[in-house]
């Protein structure tokens, strides 16, 4: 029950760069998605590339064709 002080910084998991408050426990919300993609696609990898674009228009096409075939089933 001592002074309670993290000093020790906590790294985004995707990318290893210090958090943001804003965005914990990752660096941005870019690599939130990130995460979230590796999720939904039940492949979750240590990270090979950095930032890319069209990763991320990937992920969202993913998402967006899960949610129509939800939809047709429901
Ligand atoms: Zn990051």
């Amino acid at each position: 029950m001592s002074s309670k002080s993290s000093t020790s910084q906590a790294v985004c998991p995707i990318c290893h760069k210090p958090t943001i408050d804003q965005f914990r426990p990752f660096c941005s919300a870019h690599c939130s998605h990130i995460d979230l993609g590796k999720w939904l696609n039940g492949q979750y990898a240590l990270p090979d590339k950095e930032s890319d674009p069209e990763n991320e228009k990937i992920l969202l096409e993913n998402h967006k064709t899960r949610l129509d075939q939800n939809d047709s089933i429901g």
